[in-house]
């Protein structure tokens, strides 16, 4: 018997956790997602909540990490797919108004009606309500799932990598996430997405003597000698690469400078930072030399890479999924968890409700129909 209890209502005042109806009607069930406020850093309350209503799912194995949580199935198929989606929002929006904040507003007066409005609508509690409602009925009469899932719900999608929840449960929980094929329920506006670029950071340096402005002839001018680096990036025309049949467009670009003392002196040194987001063709590496290449001649130091994630949308799991969504899939521009699903060597892509565009905007919002949608589409092609 342990003396204490640290979830005694004295020390949480959170007595119990808020009961979350699986059942109903998926796009209620996203309003209800979006009223627990889950900034990231503040997931306790809905991890709690989606702790809570999956424990009564007795057909699922739980694991609970901090506030994130792998559910999965056993049934013994031979595929398993991984549905993952993240419980933390950005911050609610600070204009007064507005409409994409906590609680969740339906301007139709009905709701599950029209246009749901909330922090998280599109980004992404409309896909977490997907995963759950999926969670709940896959067993119901009648279902017979063909293949073994594994649901992930996890925390701090929204900020620094390193606090990442799905970058921690790879690390204390890599042998739950074994499977065949993922989908992030990320929004998509219910095209598939697959893979993602990769991203790669620079700083190239130039270096010159100080002087006195009035007699510049005396020093050497840092941030003029960083002019080549920046006709050569402007000048330089980036590729679209075709990685498994998606064309991935690339972009090199300054995205900083700094150089510079004070208003009377001449410069003696001038960084220029660059951001170099490649196709999943290529390695950090292989894109290190891309930009070494392009700046040779200048010091240049690599300070921040990711890798990206090629689409994978040959492998039979993804190729199923591809043909009932029914659409062509596009590639991913930006960087996102689909390349730690690659990086545990899984093919993942991006499917869920809601417009990308929307996201972290003060009036983000969603169809209620969409949302069915992605539900309907997950369902037909899990048989569940
Ligand atoms: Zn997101």
């Amino acid at each position: 018997m342990t003396a204490t209890n640290p979830r005694t209502p004295a020390s949480n005042p959170v007595r119990a956790a808020v009961h979350l109806d699986l059942r109903k009607d998926v796009a209620l069930l996203t309003a209800a997602l979006i009223d627990i406020n889950s900034v990231s850093g503040n997931e306790k309350v809905l991890a709690d909540a989606v702790e809570h209503a999956l424990r009564r799912l007795p057909q699922l194995e739980l694991v609970r990490d901090g506030d994130s949580i792998i559910a999965r199935t056993n049934l013994g198929r031979a595929e398993r797919v991984i549905l993952a989606g993240h419980l933390d929002t950005v911050p609610l929006p600070v204009t007064e108004g507005s409409l994409g904040t906590v609680p969740s507003y339906w301007p139709s007066g009905a709701p599950g009606e029209g246009i749901l409005y909330g922090r998280g609508a599109t980004d992404m509690k409309g896909g977490v309500a997907v995963q759950l409602a999926l969670a709940a009925t896959m067993f119901d009469a009648g279902a017979e799932p063909d293949k073994d899932v594994t649901f992930v719900f996890y925390d701090h999608e929204e900020v620094e990598a390193v606090k990442s929840g799905l970058g921690r449960l790879v690390r204390n929980h890599g042998s739950m996430l074994g499977g065949d094929f993922a989908i992030l329920l990320e929004p998509t506006d219910g095209t598939v997405e697959g893979g993602c670029n990769g991203t790669i950071r620079f700083e190239a340096t130039t270096r010159g003597e100080a002087a006195h402005s009035a007699r510049a002839w005396m020093g050497s001018n840092a941030i003029h000698a960083a002019a080549p680096i920046l006709a050569r990036l402007a000048a330089y025309e980036p590729q679209t690469v075709a990685v498994d049949g998606l064309d991935y467009r690339e972009s090199l670009n300054a995205v900083k400078i700094h150089g510079g003392t004070a208003g009377n002196v001449i410069p003696d040194a001038c960084v220029v930072e660059i951001n170099y987001r490649f196709a999943p063709d290529k390695s950090p590496d292989a894109a290190e030399a891309v930009v070494r290449e392009l700046l040779d001649g200048f010091d240049v130091v690599r300070t921040d890479s990711a890798a990206g994630a090629r689409p994978g949308l040959t492998h039979p799991a993804a190729a199923s999924f591809v043909a009932a969504v029914g659409a062509e899939p596009k590639p991913k521009y930006g960087w996102t968890d689909v390349a730690r699903f690659s990086e545990l060597g899984i093919p993942a892509v991006n499917f869920g409700p809601g417009d990308a565009l929307l996201a972290h905007k003060d009036n983000e919002h969603v169809e209620a129909d969409a949302i069915r949608e992605c539900l309907r589409a997950l369902r037909t092609w899990l048989g569940a």
